[in-house]
Order: C-alpha cells, then structure tokens, then sequence
C-alpha cells in the first residue's frame, strides 16, 4: 500500500484533488498521482500552479492535467529556469514534462480586437496541459514535425483552435488566430490581474 507507484521520495506527488476539492477534473481520481513537481518546484510555484489548475478546472479547461493524473505514465510540473520568461512555457515529450514560468505572461494578438494583449500565465499552463494530452492521445509527435504556414505546426494549430481559443473565451483572455507572441509581461499572480 505504501508503495503503490514507488514514486521517488525527493518528488512531490501533486494530487489535483487536493486543489479543485469538490469539484474534481474529469472525474480524477484522489488517490491518483502521476503528475510530480520537479525537485527544484519552490512553494509559491506550486501554489501558483494549484490557483491556475482550480482556475483552469472551474472553466472546464483542465482536462489535461486531468488525463496527465490519471494516466499510468508519470508526468512532471517546473518551473522554468526564469520563470519572468513566457517563452521558456513549454512542453517536452522526451521528459513528460510541462515547464511553465508562472510569472509572466506574453504579449499576443487579440482576434477579437485586433490589438495586442496579455495571456496570462494560466492560459499558457492549460495550453501546455493540452500538448500533454495530445501526446497522451498519440498525435503530438507526428503533428510538432508537421509544418503550418499560420500556427507554425500542426500541434500548435491543434491546440490553439481546440482547446485554447475554447478556454480563453471563458476565461476572459485573447484569441488567437497564431501561435505567435511580441513580448513577455511580468505577473504577480497566475491570471496576471492586479
Ligand atoms: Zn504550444
């Protein structure tokens, strides 16, 4: 019993329950803890990362996280080396890891205006969550070394349009209609609201 997935000691084994309470991601189960924090994750990371999955869960667009848990391959949470740097969000197939700077939020064009504005650091978790399922769903590595003219690959175009574009329009943050971003802009918080 103790010793149900022998997961490595110096790990923290994230259980999402334990953030979402009542209101559990697609049905995870508690007890399930496949995901992990890398063994650099400080406290305010992780309660960064707890805030933006209850966030991401409330507006249904945490299922990734969700699939990541309760998949029998084990999955890992980190910060980015400097977590003020958008662009260092990111997804590894190779590691099974989802890299996110949690205090940065990037500069991207709103479809609906037409303008610039901020994706929060949120927003950018989720996104990587979704390359997390695609992998899990067996389409990532074929479609991230397939080239799109707009979105720059196929992955990115799935994920945008399938999941993100969804998630922002209920989260309140700006559709993109590209996989591009002009800056990074700092955050204190996970939805970068003051
Ligand atoms: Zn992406």
């Amino acid at each position: 019993m103790l010793c149900r997935r022998c997961r490595n000691p110096i790990l923290d084994g994230i259980n999402l329950y334990t953030y979402v309470g009542n209101d559990p991601l697609d049905k995870t189960d508690a007890t399930g803890q496949t995901i992990e924090y890398t063994a650099d994750a400080p406290q305010d990371f992780k309660d960064n990362f707890g805030a933006a999955i209850k966030d991401l869960n409330a507006a249904g667009a945490a299922k990734g996280f969700a699939s990541m848990q309760k998949s029998s391959d084990k999955f890992f949470v980190g910060p980015a080396a400097d977590r003020g740097n958008g662009f260092q969000t990111q997804y590894s197939s190779t590691t099974k890891t989802v890299t996110w700077a949690d205090k940065s939020g990037l500069t991207v064009t709103d479809s609906k205006t037409g303008k610039p504005a901020t994706m929060s650091p949120e927003m950018s978790l989720g996104h990587e969550g979704q390359h997390a399922q695609n992998d899990l769903n067996g389409s990532f590595k074929k479609d991230n070394a397939t080239p799109d003219t707009k979105f720059d690959t196929a992955e990115e175009r799935n994920v945008i349009q399938n999941y993100e574009n969804k998630a922002a329009a209920k989260l309140g943050e700006p559709i993109r209609q590209d996989h591009s971003a002009s800056g990074t802009v700092p955050c204190s918080n996970p939805k970068c609201k003051k």
